[in-house]
């Protein structure tokens, strides 16, 4: 029987997440992101296909792969390996403006992404943070992160050309002058796909959350189970990103 594309994906998803390795390919080379510009999803959608053509692991691994962040954060770090820095960043090593963090969220992170986070993180010591909504990754005599090669995407990608941008920001202030470099809405965009091709899963969670957890000595599980965001999360996220490649 031949069917339409429309038809395959909705019988591909109704039959849930897909027992093999050809229906994996299939449910993500049909995934839909409904509003999401197409230039971008398409470019999401062949480095997501060229990660699992690569990829030979057994099914079950794939999967977890795929619904843990490793796939997304991956092609995530190799495009940044290969984006060439913009000119004129203001950013600096003790510049950090952008790790206080309003709220207890922080920013979005997938589940790999959090366990390496809580992994590097050892318990705080119990000296005052720099600022009352740091990071409580920040370390406050060095304004340096203390898990800086675990930071996840959202810390690798956030810029700015203007420093005093980030401290009004810091304040409470909108100003323009800050941003995200193009791989955070590939990232996302990529994990976005990914949910929609399982039809559940890849959950994300809160950065700010984690790294509390992990400087007050609470254990991994705990940590993720009050970190997990709503599947709500991930969709504003791209929708915020990608309103911003339109302005
Ligand atoms: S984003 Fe802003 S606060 Fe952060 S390092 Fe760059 S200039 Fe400094
Ligand atoms: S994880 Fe590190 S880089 Fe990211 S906000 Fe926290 S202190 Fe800053």
């Amino acid at each position: 029987m031949v069917r339409s594309p429309r038809a395959a994906r909705r019988a591909a998803q109704a039959k849930g997440v897909p027992a093999d390795r050809d229906g994996l390919r299939a449910a993500l080379a049909m995934a839909r992101l409904p509003g999401h510009p197409a230039a971008v999803t398409a470019q999401a959608r062949d480095l997501l296909l060229a990660w699992f053509d690569a990829n030979r692991d057994p099914h079950d691994a794939i999967l977890r792969q795929l619904s843990d962040g490793s796939a997304a954060t991956r092609i995530g770090h190799a495009l940044l390996a290969r984006s060439p820095e913009p000119e004129g960043l203001a950013c600096a090593k003790g510049c950090a403006f952008c790790c206080i963090l309003p709220g207890d969220d922080g920013g979005t992170m997938t589940g790999v992404e959090a366990r390496r986070l809580h992994a590097a993180l050892p318990p705080a010591d119990g000296t005052a943070p720099w600022h009352p909504e740091a990071c409580p990754a920040l370390d406050p005599d060095t304004r340096l992160c203390r898990a800086y090669d675990a930071r996840p995407m959202i810390c690798r990608t956030y810029v700015s050309r203007d420093v005093s941008a980030c401290e009004a920001i810091a304040q409470g202030e909108a100003r323009p002058g800050t941003g995200t470099l193009a791989p955070q809405l590939a990232y996302v965009t990529v994990h976005a796909l990914i949910r929609a091709a399982l039809g559940k899963g890849a959950p994300t969670f809160a950065l700010k959350r984690i790294a509390q957890a992990a400087a007050n000595g609470i254990d991994i599980d705990a940590a993720l189970a009050t970190a997990r965001h709503a599947p709500r999360n991930l969709e504003d996220e791209r929708k915020r990103l990608a309103r911003g490649i339109r302005r």
